[in-house]
C-alpha cells in the first residue's frame, strides 16, 4: 500500500522569473527552494537549493526562452535530487496567482472555467495574471493528472466591507469596469495577522491587528478579529504606501495634469507612477540598506525620501487605529519590515498616544523567529513577524486536496 501522498510544489511565476519550493507537509520541512530569473533572456539563470539532500546550491545560467523551457529545467533539477515531479508523493501545485477580482474568495481547484476567469481579469493586473496563466498551463502540461491549485492574492481581502472597497466615484461606470479597491500581498496579510494572533497566545478571532507588509512593494491593512476591513492598495498594487518604485497614493489629478501640461502617454505615466517613483524616484535608490548608508552620509535627497516613506505609514498607521477602533497588536513584515530597525523606530516615533512604542534594544535584535519589540505592558504590542507566502500557500493547497 502506497502511503498518501504529501508533498506540495508551490510556484510563483512572474513575468520573467518563477520562484520555487517543494514542501513535505506531513513533516513540515522545505525540500527544495529555487528562482528562475530573466526567462526569455540570454541571461537566465537558475538556483537551485536541495534542502532536503543538504547538498549545496546549483546554479545555472545560459539562455530558457519560456516558461515551459525554465520550468523543464526546474523539474530536471528536482530530479537531480530524488525528488521529481513525476513523484506519487506529489500530492499537488499550489500556483500564486495575483489578480482573482471578486470571484475568488478561497484557494481554488484550476479547471478550463478558473482559468478563463484569472484571464478575464488581466485588464486589471496586465503585468501579473498573464504570467501566472502561463505558470499553470506549463504545470499542467508536466503534469496533467495532479490537482492544480490557485492561490490568490486578493482572497484574503474579499471580506472588506463594501464602503471600504469602493471608490467613491460614478457607480455605473465603477462597476461596468470592475473598478474598486481589491487589495494585494492577502497571502502574506492572512499569514502574518495569523501568526501575530498566535504570538500574543491568542486566537486570530480575538485580536485586531494592523499589517505592514514592507518590502519593494508595500501594503498595510487592518485586519479584525482575522478578517481584512480595509488595505491599503486598490485596483492595481499602485495605490497607497510608498514603495521601492511605486509612488503609493496621489492626486487623481497629476495623471491628468501630467497628460495635459506634460504630454505624456498613458503609457509612459503608467511606467512613472510604477518604475520611477517611490524611493528611487525620490532619491535614486529604492534599497533601504542603501538609503540609510546615504542618510548615515549625510546625504540630504535620501533623508528627504526616508522621511516621506515614514510619514506616510504614520497616516495609514492612525487611519488603521481609526477605522479598527481598538488594536491590539501592529506587525511588521517583509524585506524592510523584518530588517530595517530604524525604518520601524521612525514609523512608532511619537505614535505613544496611540498605545504604539518601540523598545530600542528589543528592536535591535536581529532574528529569523516572530518577536515582540514593544516595551513591557504596552496597550499595543509591537511585533517583528517575518512572512512566508510559500508556506500559506502550501498549506492552504494541502488543506484543499486533503480535505
Ligand atoms: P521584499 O520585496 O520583501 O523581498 O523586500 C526587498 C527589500 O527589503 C529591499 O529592496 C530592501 O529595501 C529591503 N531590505 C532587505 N534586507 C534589508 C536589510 N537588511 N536592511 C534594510 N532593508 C532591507
Amino acid at each position: 500500500m502506497t502511503a498518501n501522498p504529501t508533498r506540495v510544489l508551490v510556484l510563483n511565476s512572474g513575468s520573467s522569473s518563477v520562484k520555487y519550493q517543494l514542501l513535505d507537509m506531513a513533516e513540515s520541512r522545505r525540500l527544495a527552494v529555487g528562482l528562475v530569473e530573466r526567462i526569455g533572456e540570454e541571461t537566465s539563470r537558475l538556483v537551485h537549493t536541495p534542502l532536503a539532500t543538504g547538498g549545496a546550491r546549483r546554479v545555472h545560467e545560459g539562455p530558457m526562452a519560456d516558461h515551459d523551457a525554465a520550468l523543464k529545467a526546474v523539474a530536471a533539477e528536482l530530479a537531480a535530487d530524488g525528488l521529481g515531479l513525476d513523484s506519487p508523493q506529489l500530492a499537488a501545485i499550489g500556483h500564486r496567482v495575483v489578480h482573482g477580482g471578486l470571484k475568488f474568495t478561497e484557494p481554488t481547484v484550476i479547471d478550463e472555467v478558473v482559468l478563463k476567469e484569472i484571464e478575464r481579469l488581466v485588464p486589471v493586473a496586465p503585468l501579473h495574471n498573464p504570467a501566472n496563466i502561463t505558470g499553470i498551463r506549463t504545470a499542467q502540461a508536466l503534469r496533467p493528472d495532479l490537482p492544480q491549485i490557485a492561490v490568490f492574492d486578493t482572497a484574503f481581502h474579499t471580506t472588506m466591507p463594501e464602503y471600504a472597497a469602493r471608490y467613491a466615484i460614478d457607480v455605473a461606470t465603477a462597476d461596468a469596469h470592475r473598478i474598486r479597491r481589491y487589495g494585494f500581498h492577502g497571502t502574506s496579510h492572512a499569514y502574518v495577522s495569523r501568526r501575530t494572533a498566535r504570538l500574543l497566545g491568542k486566537d486570530p478571532s480575538e485580536v485586531n491587528v494592523i499589517v505592514l507588509h514592507l518590502g519593494n512593494g508595500a501594503s498595510a491593512s487592518a485586519v479584525a478579529g482575522g478578517r481584512c476591513v480595509d488595505t491599503s492598495m486598490g485596483l492595481t498594487p499602485l495605490e497607497g504606501l510608498v514603495m521601492g518604485t511605486r509612488s503609493g497614493d496621489i492626486d487623481p489629478a497629476v495623471t491628468f495634469h501630467l497628460k495635459r501640461v506634460a504630454g505624456m502617454s498613458a503609457d509612459e505615466i503608467d511606467e512613472l507612477l510604477n518604475k520611477r517613483s517611490g524611493l528611487v524616484g525620490l532619491c535614486g535608490d529604492n534599497d533601504m540598506r542603501e538609503i540609510r548608508r546615504r542618510i548615515d552620509e549625510g546625504d540630504k535627497a535620501a533623508a528627504l525620501a526616508f522621511d516621506i516613506y515614514i510619514h506616510r505609514l504614520k497616516k495609514y498607521l492612525g487611519a488603521y487605529t481609526a477605522v479598527l477602533g481598538r488594536v491590539d497588536a501592529v506587525a511588521f513584515t517583509a524585506g524592510v519590515g523584518e530588517n530595517a530597525a530604524p525604518v520601524r523606530a521612525a514609523a512608532m516615533a511619537g505614535l505613544e498616544g496611540l498605545g504604539m512604542a518601540v523598545d530600542a534594544d528589543r528592536n535591535a535584535v536581529r532574528s529569523d523567529e516572530p518577536r515582540l519589540i514593544s516595551p513591557e505592558g504596552a496597550r499595543v504590542a509591537v511585533a517583528v513577524v517575518p512572512t512566508d507566502e510559500e508556506l500559506e500557500i502550501a498549506q492552504q493547497t494541502y488543506a484543499l486536496v486533503t480535505a
